[in-house]
């Protein structure tokens, strides 16, 4: 060997991570050049593979840069590197993916992205060949999880494999040097996917710039119009159109639930919603989710969007269709999602054309398939940060690091808001939101990605997690795979989740909160104002919110006027005292009464849901629930008007975990019967004093760390109060972020609690 040889050396090196589908292996390629190495590098089913050779000096300085000069979207979760033998090649190349399996666990799949600036750029220059190109797209953004079909992610495992790119394509995707060097969606009006106008029948009336106009003309009139995006169908409409609202919502029967809107930009929205900083970069985030604003005192939109709410969900334009569009239009859209009710959103263009035929007036519609649905996301800013409340489109499926989660676990779920999330070598991902599983089409969907999503994954499950509630559809889902069936509690996952989303050595004792609607408790009663003491993957129920009778059953869910009679009963108040009871018929009144008295179709529950469900009836706010927690965010927005300034305290028993929250009901009927000042503040103090109790259950814990969990938290005024109090008691309050604090993040904690494999009892 020559001295000059000695210093040169082969390196393996294989990452495991976000390294497929960010421009990894280009940022490889440029990286080895810079430093003069020779080599390959290709995608795997586990991740990255390198093979370098040169000198050491430059191998290291290779490991270093790699890791601090990573692409905006990677990230490295391992890093092997061993020395092998020389070959002694003379360039550096890429090279074709590795089929072959590596152990278990596949590379990272990467979300779906937002148009990048640079991209944008090009789709509005007349002089570039992309103008008005709506496939535009490029390493740093566009379609991914919506487009995978199988890993390694490569072009021929795309719904992109149909599409054979032109010569100029060809030459970006090869050169080094390009921003589209393998970008696997790459593509251009010649080669790429194209755009149709079609009738409710299918029939086309235009194609590509043509489609774009007729589309446009047609929302401008006032109809609606369905138009096929990333993850599936939205259904688009002119958002001060109060006549297109009305027939929106006549034709998807929906009734009262918010329509989330499109708006060109963050300066156009401030027009219409108050946007601060953390939500300014939200909204402009690659995820670009829908983000919960409030409105503006002056905001020009109907209030039919979302009405008796002062919030309205907004998202920015995502892909380039959506940006030709707005931009051609130039005034506010209504996009919601492209389905019937709690459907999944549709995703196929006849699928479309049968599902949403009696509801859209045109379908602007594309020949690329969409590989699963993916809704877009909701989030807002809630204490000062990001807390996710659907996880879609742009965040799913990013693994998430948990401790502990070792042993291959596929968890299934609830019935509402339903997720699934596979849990591997301390790694849990979650899936996409499938929906309700009251319908037939959610629960074909969920079937479905029963066992695409841990395939997909590269995973095999050991065991199924599921929720012990023996009434969930959900739990029929265990049969797909006949593997052992892991019964959780409901409560106890979602404290789990939320847990584990913060990090918290599940080793050390935590106290968490979790409060929500309804879920199977282990008395066999329903749960939902629960404080669970969480330690070594177990838990104690330490307190709960004393159960009272809900009359009714799923109408009494329904119903917030149910919900205040058995409150009333509980609390020994006369409905005939308060002002509810002119609310009531003659029969309903006897009915109800009669199903309390004789303990006939009612059920026991400690839900923290319905109290306020009660309270917002008793208030005057809110007689029907029409869409999941209308009538607690009815009561949350009376309370942000009218703040209060004094809680209603309780005294805690020590002797029983049951805690008597009846003083704060009295409080509320005193306060509503004393004026209408007092009856203003009402719901404020209400909330205030909740959010007291949860302070003092905790402050007599010895935890540190008090999780605040389920869907009531969803609420942010008993969130940021209760965090407030917590605080002040030198407690370390925590809550979600990327993990939903309702049902959808339930999958995430059953995948947690059930791949940490050790004895679970309460
Ligand atoms: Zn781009
Ligand atoms: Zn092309
Ligand atoms: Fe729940």
């Amino acid at each position: 060997m020559s001295k000059a040889e000695a210093g040169i050396a082969r390196w393996r090196i294989e990452l495991v991570g976000t390294v497929q589908g960010v421009g990894f292996r280009p940022f490889v390629h440029r990286l080895a050049s810079e430093l003069s190495l020779s080599g390959w590098a290709r995608n795997a089913r586990s991740g990255l593979q390198i093979e370098l050779e040169g000198h050491r000096v430059s191998l290291e300085l290779f490991v270093n840069r790699l890791a601090t000069e990573l692409p905006r979207h990677a990230e490295i979760a391992q890093l092997e590197q061993w020395e092998i033998a020389r070959i002694g090649d003379s360039e550096f190349r890429i090279v074709t993916s590795s089929l072959e399996e590596r152990g278990a666990g596949s590379a990272e799949i990467v979300p779906d992205l937002a148009t990048c600036p640079g991209c944008l750029q090009e789709i509005f220059d007349e002089s570039d060949r992309r103008y008005l190109y709506p496939f535009t797209n490029c390493v740093n953004c566009g379609p991914r999880f919506s487009i995978i079909l199988e890993t390694p992610y490569d072009r021929e495992r795309t719904t992109m494999k149909p599409f054979e790119m032109c010569p100029l394509c060809r030459e970006e995707f090869e050169s080094p040097q390009n921003r589209r060097f393998h970008a696997q969606p790459n593509a251009c009006p010649t080669c790429g996917p194209q755009l149709s106008w079609t009738d409710r029948f299918g029939s086309e009336l235009a194609s590509m710039g043509d489609a774009i106009e007729s589309a446009s003309k047609s929302i401008e009139e006032g109809n609606i119009v369905a138009v096929k995006g990333i993850g599936g169908f939205h259904l688009l409409a002119d958002a001060g159109n109060k006549r297109a609202i009305q027939l929106l919502r006549d034709r998807k029967g929906r009734k009262a639930k918010p329509l989330a809107i499109m708006l060109p930009s963050i300066e156009a929205a401030r027009d219409y919603v108050s946007v601060s900083t953390e939500e300014a970069e939200l909204l402009a985030s690659p995820m670009a989710p829908i983000v919960i604003l409030n409105r503006q005192a002056e905001c020009p939109l109907p209030e039919t969007l979302a009405p008796g709410n002062p919030t309205l969900g907004v998202m920015l334009p995502y892909s380039p269709v959506h940006h030709i569009l707005i931009r051609r239009l130039g005034f506010p859209l209504i996009a919601t999602s492209g389905n019937l009710g709690e459907e999944p959103i549709c995703i196929g263009n006849e699928e479309a054309l049968s599902r949403l035929g009696n509801i859209a007036d045109g379908f602007l519609m594309h020949d690329r398939r969409i590989a699963r649905p993916l809704d877009d996301s909701v989030a807002r800013v809630a204490a000062g940060r990001e807390m996710v409340l659907r996880r879609s489109r742009g965040y799913a499926p990013k693994g998430i690091s948990v401790a502990g989660a070792r042993s291959s676990t596929l968890a299934i779920g609830g019935d509402l808001k339903n997720t699934i999330a596979v849990a591997q070598n301390e790694t849990v991902w979650l899936s996409q939101h499938i929906g309700d599983l009251s319908s037939l089409e959610s629960r074909e969907t969920f079937e479905k990605q029963l066992v695409s999503f841990p395939e997909l994954m590269g995973i095999e499950p050991k065991a199924i997690a599921c929720d012990r509630h023996p009434g969930y559809h959900s739990r029929n889902g265990a049969k797909v795979h006949p593997l052992p069936q892991i019964e959780l509690q409901h409560h106890f996952c979602h404290a789990a989740a939320c847990l584990a989303e913060n990090g918290v050595n599940y080793k050390e004792k935590a106290l968490a909160v979790i409060w929500d609607g309804t879920g199977f408790g282990d008395d066999k009663t329903i749960w939902g104002g629960e404080f669970l003491l969480c330690h070594n993957n177990q838990y104690e129920r330490i307190a709960w919110l004393k159960p009272f009778l809900l009359p009714g059953g799923e109408k009494g869910v329904r119903d917030p006027r149910f919900a205040a009679l058995g409150c009333l009963h509980e609390a020994g108040i006369d409905l005939e005292d308060t002002c509810l009871d002119s609310r009531f018929s003659a029969e309903e009144r006897a009915i109800g009464k009669t199903m309390i008295k004789q303990g006939l179709n009612t059920i026991l529950c400690s839900s923290a849901g319905r109290l306020f469900d009660a309270v917002s009836a008793l208030c005057g706010l809110q007689m029907r629930n029409d869409f999941e927690g209308q009538a607690a965010m009815a009561l949350e927005f009376a309370a942000r008007k009218e703040p209060a300034d004094s809680a209603c305290g309780i005294e805690l028993d020590d002797t029983s975990g049951a805690i008597d929250w009846t003083p704060i009901l009295r409080q509320v009927i005193e306060d509503l019967d004393n004026g209408s000042e007092a009856a203003k503040r009402a719901p404020s103090r209400f909330h205030l004093s909740l959010a007291k109790l949860i302070a003092d259950v905790a402050g007599s814990s010895e935890c540190n760390i008090v999780a605040l969990t389920g869907g009531c938290f969803q609420n942010i005024l008993l969130l940021e109060s209760t965090i407030e109090r917590l605080r002040k008691i030198g407690k370390e309050p925590i809550w979600h972020r990327i993990v939903p604090p309702n049902d959808g993040g339930l999958a995430f904690g059953q995948a947690v609690i059930a791949s940490r494999g050790e004895t679970i009892q309460s």
